[in-house]
């Protein structure tokens, strides 16, 4: 079935589509701008996207009218910052400079 985009746990049949930029703003239905997502993170929990408006927005929950959802990042199952695509998938961004130089120095090391 599927797990919730939000919190990572199990989704079971009650499934809620979020729109990111939801459609009074012109959101429309690709999926670069769904998410889906259990009841209690979309509108039912204390911490749900459409109760805690702050948190959804800092977390590519939810879109300001000006986002782009192929552009914004998303938080996805509470742990990856992705770039949603209109096919479903999920992309990283690219590694930081930073990252790149752990990584080999990591690989020189015994
Ligand atoms: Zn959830």
């Amino acid at each position: 079935m599927g797990y919730c985009e939000v919190g990572g746990e199990l989704l079971t049949d009650a499934v809620a589509i979020h729109h990111r930029k939801l459609r009074s703003q012109l959101g429309h239905d690709e999926p670069s701008n769904l998410l889906a997502v259990c009841h209690d993170h979309h509108n039912l929990g204390d911490d749900a996207i459409h109760l805690n408006v702050a948190k959804a927005l800092e977390n590519g929950w939810l879109l300001a009218s000006w986002q782009t959802p192929l552009e914004a990042q998303a938080l996805i199952h509470g742990r990856w910052w992705v770039h949603l695509d209109d096919a479903g998938r999920y992309h990283l961004p690219p590694p930081t400079l930073a990252e790149i130089i752990d990584q080999m120095r990591g690989k020189e090391m015994p």
